[in-house]
This record gives structure tokens, sequence and C-alpha cells, in this order.
């Protein structure tokens, strides 16, 4: 018996609030907030016609407000808000969360929209030398509000979604039952998808494409060590999928892991890309559209990402034309007993089959399903305690076998074929 609010209504948004729907028995009563209120209503009169019993309503909220939301919590009195607006507006609603006294639930660590602004440069320029790594996301910015949650007795379950979300909970599962020690992590991110477009991103373009252009980096005996963007490529036969190009990136994971699993040794990203992907990003790249700071046009001012993103396919238009499959897990290495070990636990998730059950394709469906099981187990008191966490710092069994439950069933390979 519980009462959420969600913010957003994206691609995201819209599977972790079916899969809510589907969990009636945790979630009784859900608002759904988002900037344009016309698609909440679009997915509460959906989900209303499949016959769920759960108690839905709509609002506008501009999640840049603090103000807005503080008045939206304290008129629907949730007990848990999931933010699946964007990385922007985490540390606003964070702010709102605190201040209404309830928990807070994301998929995505805070980056600011505005990557020019003078304040918030000269803290990330420091954190680029003091750490080692360029990405404009990390994860300070939120565990800085590790004490204000820890005194208000409220919980901060940040990044469950897949990558952040379940790879970390693969790693508490794999220390809990499999290691003695863990050597080595790799996080493999692989999408088998086609949709049929030249070019298209599968969540939200501005938010990709500033990932994927971005320097890679990995972590090595508690370092950083940086890369090119796409410098370190690999092959890998992928299970259900087949072999595809995969590159090292950044990836905000590596962070918590890093800090929460002090002992591993070395921890590394990849994603899978195609050429004609690659190409076309390198292109837009080149001519200034991937670019944060605005520009003026025609008398007015625009920023080039955000034009983009207008011309893109929206990502939540991408269903019912995606065809294959995603793999995403992680290749552990280490010791049991005294002996070396070498694990594969993975998810293959088709994209028609999330098509059929939600209307979306598998990278939506791959990070709402953990959305709802992050919330779901906060709602219930199974991952409740006073802090900010991430996904592995909690019991990995109720999670785990919640995946499978909830459409995501995982698989553990006792023999991979390991990445070099
Ligand atoms: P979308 O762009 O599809 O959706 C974002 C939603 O947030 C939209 O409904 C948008 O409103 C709303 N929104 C944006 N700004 C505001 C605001 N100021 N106030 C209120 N609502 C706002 O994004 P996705 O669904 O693809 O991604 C959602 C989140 O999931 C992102 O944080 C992304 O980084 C994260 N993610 C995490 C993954 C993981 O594995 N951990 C993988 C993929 C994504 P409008 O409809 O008006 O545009």
């Amino acid at each position: 018996m519980s009462r959420l609010l969600v913010i957003g209504c994206g691609g995201v948004a819209q599977v972790a609030i079916q899969k809510c729907c589907q969990n009636s028995e945790t979630f009784t009563e859900l608002m759904i907030a988002s900037r344009t209120e016309e698609k909440c209503i679009a997915l509460k009169e959906k989900i209303e016609k499949s016959g769920s019993p759960v108690k839905l309503s709509t609002a506008k909220v501009d999640a840049d407000s603090k103000e807005e939301l503080v008045k939206l919590i304290n008129s629907y009195k949730p007990d848990a808000v999931l933010n699946v607006a964007l990385p922007y507006q985490d540390l606003t609603i964070m702010d709102a969360c605190l201040e209404c006294k309830v928990d807070y639930i994301d998929t995505a660590n805070y980056e600011p929209e505005d990557t020019d602004d003078p304040e918030w440069r000269k803290i990330y320029e420091a954190r680029c030398k003091e750490k080692g790594f360029t990405a404009y996301f990390d994860y300070s910015w939120q565990w800085a509000y590790q004490q204000r949650f820890e005194e208000a007795g409220l919980t901060a379950l940040l990044g469950t979604g897949f990558d952040p979300g379940v790879t970390s909970v693969f790693t508490a599962y794999a220390a809990k039952h499999y290691f003695d020690e863990i050597d080595t992590i790799d996080i493999l991110d692989c999408n088998g998808g086609d949709h049929g477009y030249p070019f298209a991103t599968n969540f939200n373009p501005e938010i990709n494409l500033r990932e994927v252009s971005a320097n890679g980096s990995y972590m090595e005996n508690g370092k950083w060590v940086e890369t090119e963007p796409m410098e370190i490529k690999r092959v890998y036969d992928f299970p259900g999928v087949g072999q595809k190009d995969m590159y090292l990136l950044h990836h905000e994971e590596i962070e918590a892991l890093g800090r929460n699993f002090p002992g591993v040794k070395r921890i590394r990203f990849f994603m899978t890309f195609g050429q004609s992907y690659l190409t076309h990003m390198k292109c837009l790249e080149n001519v200034g559209m991937l670019s944060t700071s605005p520009i003026m046009f025609e008398g007015r001012e625009i920023v080039p990402i955000q034009f983009l993103k207008a011309l893109l396919p929206d990502p939540a238009s991408l269903g019912p034309r995606t065809v294959g499959k995603t793999n995403i897990g992680c290749i552990f290495t280490g010791r049991k007993d005294g002996k070396e070990r070498k694990i594969y636990i993975y998810n293959v998730c088709d994209h028609q089959e999330c098509y059929k059950e939600l209307g979306s394709q598998a990278i939506s469906y791959t990070t709402g399903v953990p959305a709802m099981i992050g919330t779901a187990l906060v709602v219930k008191g199974l991952w409740k305690k006073p802090g900010v966490f991430t996904t592995d710092e909690f019991d990995p069994d109720p999670y785990m076998d919640m995946l499978n439950q909830y459409g995501l069933p995982w698989v553990v390979d006792e023999n991979p074929v390991l990445v070099d």
C-alpha cells in the first residue's frame, strides 16, 4: 500500500509507470507529473483502459523549480518520488524531497544542463584534476546530500536503471554468492536492435550524445585512466545477439563500484556501436551540432544539441520499428575458496517483445523495469535506510528475484569468454 509520485513522462517513465501498475499490491496510488501534462493524461488513459486497479492522477510540474515541486509533493503527499525526468533535475528534486520529508529514487546521476555555467565549471575543473576523469556527470553532487538524508531519516536511491542499476546489483550478487575476492569487472552493454533510421538515439538524445562523445575512462587499482573517445575497441560475441564491435566508455557505475568495492583491481565499461552511428556522430560533432553552448540564430539563442534533439526521432517512438535484442551484463573474475573463478551475469531483452507488452523499445524497458523495482524495494522497506545509496549497497537478492518476475530474467554463465 503506497502512494508514488513519478516525475517525467518520457520513454523510461512510461515503462516504469506501467510496471508499477503491474505491481499494484505495492503501488496503490500513483501521480504522473511532468512538463507536458498531455503525455501524462494519455498514459493515464491507456493504463485505465487496461483495467489496472491503481488510482492514477496527473499534474503539470516544472522540475527545475523547487517551489513548484514542494507545492506538488505537499499537496499529493506521496511516500516516495521517482525521478525519471532528466539528470538536470536531480538536485532540485532531492532538495524538494528533503523539504517535504519523502524518499527519493532516480536512474541517472546529476549533470548540469548548462556546462558553461562558471560556478559549476570551477568545481568541475577542480574535480577533473583531483579525480582524473572529465565526464560532465559524477556522483559528488548527490553524495554531498548524504548527511542531510541521513539526519532526515530518508532514503535516496541513486541510479536504479539497467546501467547503472542492475549492473551494480549484479556486482553485489556476484560478491555475495560467487566470490571471496573480485579482481576485475567488465560491464558490457550491447544493443543489437535495428530501428531502420540512418541515425537515432535510444534514449534522450542530449544525454546519450553527451555520454558517448566524451572521453572514455576506466578504473585501475583505484585510479582513473582516461582515453580518447572510442579509443579502445573490442569485438565480442554476445549470447542472443551475435558478434558486435564495442567501445570503452566512461560510465557512472564505475565510480560507485570503485568506491564501494575498493579491492577490485580493474573496472571497465563497453558499449556496442555500429559504424553508421559512429560516422553520423562524428560528423555532427565536427560541425558543432553536439555543442551545449548557446549560439545566436536568426535573432534568437539556440543550443545546437537541443536543436538536433528536435530533428531526431523521439526515442519513445522507436518501439514499433525496432527489431532485435539487447544483452547487458557483467563479467567478473576473481577467487572463491582459493580457486580462480570467472562468471558472466547478463540479461537478454527482445525489442519486439517489449513493444508487444508495453508499447516501448528495449532500452526504455530495461531502464524502466529496474526503476520500478528499486522504488518498490524502498517503499516496502526492504531497501530503506537513511542516507544516499547506489544499488550495490543493499541486499541484491530481492532485486534479482524481481528482475525475473517483472520481465528481465538473468543468466549466470560460469565459463564466459573474457574481454582482453
Ligand atoms: P525522455 O527525454 O524521453 O523523457 C524525459 C521526461 O522528463 C519527459 O517527459 C520530459 O518532459 C520530462 N522533463 C524534462 N525536463 C523537465 C522539467 N524541467 N520538469 C518536468 N519534466 C521534465 O528521457 P528518457 O525517458 O529517455 O530518460 C529518462 C531518464 O532515464 C534520464 O535521466 C536518463 O538519463 C535515464 N536513463 C537511465 C538509464 C540507465 O540505465 N540507468 C538508461 C537510459 C536512460 P517533455 O515530455 O515535456 O519533454
